[in-house]
């Protein structure tokens, strides 16, 4: 089986959002004086943390799944994921019709791996630190005919994660500058496609965790950097690498790539608590404590922020807060 390396356009976000039209939850955008008045600017936030499995991942796995013939449907789908892709995917398949194998690190969130099999997915573990999860999927890819989905170095899946940035415009208009989290890249390269379409002059920009700046150092080198598993709380962005589909089109479209600390991450989530009465994962935080903490200079700006997942379980978010 070869994947297909097409590279996406704006032209597959607009297909992607007729096909997620009805079943992605066009998700509210949120504003705050008191973030305004933190960070010098107008900021829009979209909250992806209350799309459908909790993430932006939703968009990308629906309109990954949707755009399978009958036969691959049928056979289903399998994906390797630290979490949110996986119930996304799971999600998507069996609204879909279809059957879905998830291979999940056996230290992944408890909350995620229950949520994954409960949206219908059979799940297989594996070693962060010792196996090849691709390997893995690809082996079970092989036996059962299913079609491996990954989690961001492919056509559809940005473009289903470019449909965030899409309604976030058509929303709130123009915008200076467009933030969101970076792991390996599908939501950053689709949301820049855009961006850049809609809105020309935007400054796109993504937020990696400090402890791992693969794609920063990567923009800067101009070539894909591998980096050893990074440790953070930012669970959804533990990637090493970013995508081969992902990086020119970080290269073409996304202005700058900048890191925030998890002490920087845990002071945001409580910010969100607090004050906007919303859980955000610390993944889904980069974004916005990058704007808030004043990693990224927002004075007089109008800028759009994706909150891009909300899927932390109670003891660890105590846990953070009890932290700080
Ligand atoms: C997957 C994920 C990310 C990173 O997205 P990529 O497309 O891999 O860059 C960010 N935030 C959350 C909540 C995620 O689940």
């Amino acid at each position: 089986m070869t994947v297909s390396p097409r590279i996406p356009t704006f032209e597959d976000v607009k297909v992607a959002a007729s096909r997620i039209f009805g079943v992605a939850h066009r998700t509210p955008v949120l504003t705050s004086r008191t973030a305004d008045g933190l960070s010098g600017g107008t900021l829009f936030f979209k909250a992806e943390n209350l799309q459908r499995a909790g993430a932006f991942k939703f968009r990308g796995a629906y309109n990954a799944v949707s755009a399978l013939d009958a036969e691959a449907r049928r056979k289903g789908v399998v994906a390797y994921s630290s979490g949110n892709h996986a119930q996304a995917l799971a999600y998507a398949a069996t609204l879909l019709g279809a059957p879905s194998v998830i291979v999940m690190p056996k230290d992944a969130p408890e909350i995620k791996v229950m949520a994954t099999r409960g949206y219908g997915a059979e799940v297989v573990f594996f070693d962060r630190y010792k196996d090849d999860r691709e390997a893995i999927a690809r082996g079970i890819s092989e036996e059962r005919g299913m079609t491996m989905i990954p989690p961001f170095d492919h056509a559809d899946i940005i473009a289903g994660q470019g449909t965030a940035a899409l309604e976030l415009i058509e929303e709130v208009g123009q915008l200076d500058v467009l933030i969101t989290p970076l792991g390996g890249g599908g939501l950053l390269a689709g949301c820049a496609l855009s961006a850049k379409a809609l809105a020309p002059g935007c400054r796109v920009i993504g937020v990696e965790p400090e402890a791992g700046n693969d794609g920063q150092q990567s923009l800067h080198k101009g070539e894909v950097v591998r980096i050893a598993p990074p440790k953070s709380i930012a669970d959804g962005a533990l990637t090493t690498f970013v995508g081969d589909r992902n990086f020119p089109i970080l290269q073409a479209k996304v202005d700058d790539i900048v890191t925030v600390s998890d002490a920087q991450l845990v002071q945001t989530m409580r910010f969100f608590a607090e004050r906007m009465k919303v859980i955000v994962e610390p993944t889904g935080c980069l974004g916005a404590a990058a704007a808030l903490r004043g990693v990224i200079d927002c004075a007089g700006k109008r800028v759009g922020i994706v909150l891009s997942g909300g899927n932390v379980d109670l003891k660890a978010l105590s846990a953070f807060f009890a932290e700080a």
